[in-house]
């Protein structure tokens, strides 16, 4: 979900990565449960939530959408977020002592807060004649986490691909003329100054804070994640209301509720995301 706010106005005016220190540490939050209540449809899930979700607490992503999570559209996109109760405005997930039920396998942006994250603007790049021709780019590293991936044949064979030098150099060589945005995905992180009142926060390490294993392989696959949206966000005008409805209505299967193995989740997601890079290139 995109915010169209000043950073300066919601920040302390710094980006931070995952290894700076940041002022966050609200020490167990000592009673308070602001930030899970009246959060309205912006606690968005990402596939990494289903899995963490569905397996963690043993239930199909099916079973929470009848009551905890609730579905809607997100910059034309249907995802999924925590419902809010109707009376009292708090996370379906909220015990009656005010702490988090879930709080092992609680969302992503729950682990955030008052973190944000801040996407860094997306950039314009050039495709060569022959990449046009072949409907095929060759990707930097980059692109290819960002999901942009139009991968040959051979490559999609062997899962990866296997990019040279002179490939990569001739992503941005030979230019057509012709323009498209290059979805990175890149990110850093900003400090929410207006939306956590526990006053006196310590420091901590905003990889700590967040307080996900593997990080790194985390922080790619947000990368790829959103850079998917991004450029999913871009396709949909060209595409009539029967075809949104029938990716959105596919992605949602796909992504969030065909059941996830308790095991690694990445695996599970990169062969998800080809099937899906799939579904929206064909059309
Ligand atoms: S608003 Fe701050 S102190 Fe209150 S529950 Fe959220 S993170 Fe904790
Ligand atoms: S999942 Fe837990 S931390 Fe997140 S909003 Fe609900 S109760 Fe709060």
């Amino acid at each position: 979900m995109k915010r169209n706010v000043s950073l300066e106005e919601i920040s302390d005016g710094r980006l931070y990565r995952a290894n700076d220190m940041v002022r966050a540490d609200c020490r167990g939050c000592q009673g308070c449960s602001e930030c899970c209540h009246g959060m309205g449809e912006s606690i968005i899930l990402d596939p990494y939530d289903a899995w963490r979700l569905t397996t963690g607490l043993a239930v199909p992503f099916a079973a929470l959408l009848q009551e905890k999570v609730e579905l809607n559209v997100v910059d034309g996109v249907i995802l999924p977020n925590l419902r809010m109760d109707a009376q009292t405005e708090a996370c379906g997930f909220l015990d009656a002592d005010g702490r988090c039920s879930i709080h092992a396998y609680r969302p992503g942006i729950c682990r955030l807060f008052p973190l944000g994250r801040y996407y860094l603007p997306e950039k314009e790049t050039e495709l060569s004649g022959e990449q046009e021709r072949a409907g095929q780019a060759a990707l930097s590293g980059e692109q290819e986490r960002a999901g942009q991936a139009a991968l040959s044949g051979e490559q999609e064979k062997a899962g990866q691909a296997e990019l040279s030098g002179e490939q990569e150099k001739a992503g941005q060589a030979k230019s057509s003329g012709m323009q498209e945005l290059r979805y990175t995905g890149e990110f850093r992180y900003f400090l929410q100054v207006h939306e956590c009142p526990m006053p006196n926060k310590s420091k901590v390490k905003v990889g700590r804070w967040i307080d996900t294993p593997q990080l790194q392989q985390y922080e790619a696959y947000i990368r790829r994640w959103h850079s998917f949206l991004e450029a999913l966000e871009q396709k949909l005008p060209a595409w009539d209301d029967e075809q949104v409805k029938n990716v959105n209505v596919a992605l949602l299967k796909l992504l969030f509720l065909k059941p996830y193995e308790a095991g690694d989740f990445y695996p599970q997601f990169e062969e998800r995301m080809r099937m899906a890079e799939g579904l929206t290139r064909i059309l």
